[in-house]
């Protein structure tokens, strides 16, 4: 089969978009999304991107780099390394060869430095722990680093499973604070890969030659996310742009309100951003000295 924009052999597919493309047309393809996404963010300074050594954030890495170090923004990945045993270590290997090809400084800080807990020490859903835990962490370091704002390597079907679980859910507060701008204390998020779907990002490294991480953590990312993930697939295979559209659709719901998402405070604990009282990590910290460590590791 032969590429829809020129003679080449096409490697791909998109149902979405009804087109073939060869290597070098899939490549373009996928970095204008990106940039896309990166021209409406307008970004200056400083930013910092959430490297974990897998697929994702080693794309949005590595793409920023080539997109936007020579505009003169600063560039600072930032890691953190959970205390997953056998699994982190590696991905952080993967990280540290990525950084050092692309001359980026880099930054890791661990759950256990600043929380005093390793995720293989909770035994009651650590997704959500390790979750609200990173949230928390990659902000903390966002704004040690000077960053204005804190690139992540969340793809269409991250984007697409999350909007979904919350109408699902019913949790608006949740989905309106979903692409939040900056507020104080909280670094402002952009998601450059947000319209790229997963499939094409792993394809996209492996023909960039990117050095990336495919272990799996041994921990499952929940039963809920898997089944709307199985639900996602099954529609965008017989209507594609099904998960396009939800992301999409929130976006343009986003443009319409007027409402402020949410107001924030601080913890009067560890004086981090705080919807209520504590800031998550904080209650999440609390219940898991009061009932649930595995102090035997
Ligand atoms: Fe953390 Fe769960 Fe992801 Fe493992 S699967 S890195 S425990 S959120």
């Amino acid at each position: 089969m032969k590429c829809d924009k020129c003679s080449a052999s096409a490697i791909l597919f998109q149902r979405y978009s009804g087109l073939h493309l060869c290597t070098s047309h899939f490549i373009s393809d996928v970095e204008k999304k990106i940039k896309r996404e990166v021209r409406k963010e307008k970004i200056e300074g400083t930013l910092a991107i959430a490297l974990s050594g897998g697929k994702d954030s080693a794309v949005t890495l590595s793409v920023l780099n080539d997109l936007l170090s020579r505009r003169g923004v600063d560039m600072i990945a930032i890691s953190v390394d959970e205390g997953i045993t056998g699994y982190r270590e590696r991905a952080l290997e993967s990280a540290a060869t990525l950084v050092a090809e692309l001359g980026i400084r880099w930054e890791v800080a661990s759950f256990e430095q600043y929380f005093g807990v390793r995720i293989d020490q909770v035994n009651e859903r650590p997704c959500t722990v390790c979750g609200i835990l990173r949230r928390s962490l990659l902000n903390r370091l966002a704004k040690a680093v000077g960053a204005s704002a804190l690139a992540t390597g969340h793809n269409l079907d991250d984007e697409a499973q999350t909007v979904q679980m919350n109408y699902l859910r019913g949790d608006i507060d949740r989905l309106l604070r979903l692409d939040h701008p900056a507020k104080e204390g909280l670094v402002r998020r952009v998601k450059p890969l947000k319209y790229v779907p997963e499939k094409e990002v792993a394809l996209y490294a492996i023909l960039k030659g990117i050095p990336i991480n495919l272990d799996e953590c041994r921990f499952s990312a929940g039963v809920f996310r898997a089944e709307v993930r199985d639900m996602l697939n099954d529609l965008e295979l017989r209507h594609p742009g099904t998960k396009y559209s939800l992301v999409r659709g929130l976006g343009r719901i986003l443009q319409l309100t007027t409402r402020s998402p949410f107001e924030l405070g601080q913890c009067t604990r560890c004086k981090e951003p705080a919807v209520r009282t504590f800031c998550q990590s904080c209650e999440v910290l609390e219940k898991l000295r009061s009932t649930d460590l595995d102090r035997t590791i």
